[in-house]
């Protein structure tokens, strides 16, 4: 331990006001759920949390037509502003249990609490806001004649961001006009049925939104289900492909958001410091799962060894270990299955023949942990340049032009986002317009508003989410 070492500042846990045991949350209530029923752990310190309901397909069918009972007699008779009332007194009950929203996040999720407080919550507060402010405006934005909400959602989400996509998905879907069943991800429910509570307390209308926590069998029966009218999935290509074969040839709307293999392009006049920084924040940002991560460094050849030495110095101050500690940068891989599948990915690497580099950090004895990793010497031919690792892994290649950059770049059958860093105005925008990616950011990197529409190209799915682009995947007849 060096003498700059920081004393341990944990956030405290008392806030949280937790159950044994979680039921379904099914038209306005906690109930029962049918299927066996499965704990969510801490992936920190492997510690249980608490028993989580698993719904059956008899469950799913009860929240199903419990969103379908509260779309045809609550919620599509509702006004656009009685609808954005209730979106917006959401979203300040979201500010309100923030901190123990952001405490059960870091706790069930293994993200470090500076960021689930500082930008998890706050987003999810500022999704329910923006889309608030939406909900009596449908008929002023372009979106149609008549544009009108489709019915049911059944929406799907990952372990990443678990609070946050929820609000990526319930916002829009209520702001239009429709009800929603959501599953959250197996090893991530909890801040979903806390969030349960707060829809209680916000006194929405039994049966607008209903969330079944399961494995990903309840999914499926949830994306198959005949009285849905639309699907929104985020998470992986693989089951992707299988919803949009479920969802083919039937009247469901789909908005698919997969994952990505971000190109983070460094040109050799970018102001360095910041680009260090916006790497770092670019792959290592919530251990890197993150499906817009910068989990490729494309830097000029000229700058390369400046770049990754530089690297490694600011990756060797960065503290890994206990979430809940507020000095904490690195918290814990999801799970173990999430944990051996960036393991075997990294070991992969290594023998293709790229160069491993690990910070030197102690590895808690109980959890599940991955200390930050570069690979220098990849070529676009290695796995490690090609499948998302979701972890907190950077492979760097080199270029020598800009249209080297942008063939390398775009050499992915992902699409999701890009990084540019230069000094220069014109170099960003030309490079900017040839990149096949949703999102592209200059000289900064994962940065989120709700007004900025997300999506893919490729196998990074279709659909946007966020801004007035995302109203359109909720809305018959509405044009992007
Ligand atoms: P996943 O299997 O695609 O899981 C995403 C969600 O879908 C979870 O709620 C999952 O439930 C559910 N699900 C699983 N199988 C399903 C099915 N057949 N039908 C309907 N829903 C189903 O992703 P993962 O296992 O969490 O992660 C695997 C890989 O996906 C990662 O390594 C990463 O590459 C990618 N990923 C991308 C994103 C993104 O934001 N784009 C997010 C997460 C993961 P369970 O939790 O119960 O399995
Ligand atoms: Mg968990």
């Amino acid at each position: 331990m060096s003498f700059l070492e920081y004393a341990p500042a944990p956030e405290s846990t008392a806030i949280l006001n937790l159950k044994d045991s979680y039921g379904l949350f099914i038209d306005g209530e906690f109930v029962d759920g049918s299927g066996t029923p499965f704990h969510t752990i801490s992936p920190a310190t492997e510690k249980h949390i608490a028993e989580i309901a698993s719904a059956s397909d008899e469950d799913v069918d009860r929240a199903v037509a419990a969103a379908r009972r509260a779309y045809e007699k609550t919620w599509s008779k509702m006004s656009g502003r009685d609808r954005g009332k209730y979106l917006f007194r959401i979203a300040r009950l979201v500010q309100e249990r923030a901190r123990e929203l952001a405490v059960a996040e870091s706790l069930d999720n293994g993200k470090p609490i500076k960021e689930s407080r500082d930008v998890d919550v706050p987003l999810v507060a500022s999704w329910f806001f923006y889309y608030a402010g939406w909900a009596d405006k449908l008929d002023h934005a372009g979106l149609g004649a008549n544009p009108r909400a489709l019915g049911v959602a059944g929406q799907i989400i990952p372990w990443n961001f678990p609070l946050l996509m929820l609000a990526w998905k319930i916002a829009p879907a209520l702001a239009a006009g429709n009800t929603v069943v959501l599953k959250p991800a197996e090893t991530t429910p909890l801040t979903a049925l806390i969030f349960a509570e707060i829809l209680q307390q916000a006194d929405l209308p039994a049966g607008v939104v209903n969330i079944v926590t399961g494995a990903g069998a309840t999914g499926s029966t949830l994306v198959r289900h005949p009285d849905v009218d639309k699907v929104a999935f985020t998470g992986s290509t693989g089951v992707g492909r299988d919803i949009a074969r479920a969802v083919a040839g039937t009247h469901k709307k789909l908005t698919l958001e997969l994952g990505g293999k971000a190109a983070n392009i460094v040109f050799d006049d970018a102001p360095i410091d910041q680009a260090i920084e916006g790497i770092v924040n670019g792959i290592f940002f919530n251990q890197g799962h993150v499906c817009c991560a910068g989990s490729r460094l494309l830097v000029q050849e000229s700058i390369h060894d400046e770049v990754v030495d530089r690297l490694k110095t600011r990756l060797s101050t960065l503290r890994l270990g206990d979430p809940l500690d507020k000095n904490t940068d690195i918290g814990a891989i999801n799970s173990a299955a999430q944990l051996a599948r960036i393991r075997e990915l990294s070991d992969i690497g290594e023998a293709e023949g790229a160069e491993r580099w690990s910070a030197d950090c102690a590895i808690p004895e109980q959890g599940f942990w991955f200390a930050p990793t570069i690979f220098t010497g990849v070529e676009a031919s290695h796995r490690i340049a090609r499948d998302e690792v979701f972890g907190p892994v950077l492979s760097v290649l080199t270029f020598r032009t800009p249209a080297e950059a942008i063939a390398k770049a775009n050499n992915t059958p992902y699409g999701l986002s890009a990084g540019i860093w230069s000094d220069k105005g014109s170099r960003i925008l030309a490079v900017a317009d040839r990149l096949r990616a949703g999102v592209i950011w200059a000289n900064t990197f994962n940065r989120f508003d709700p007004s900025s529409p997300f999506g893919g190209y490729k196998e990074s799915g279709f659909g946007r989410e966020g801004g007035r682009q995302g109203l359109t995947a909720y809305l018959k007849g509405a044009a992007a």
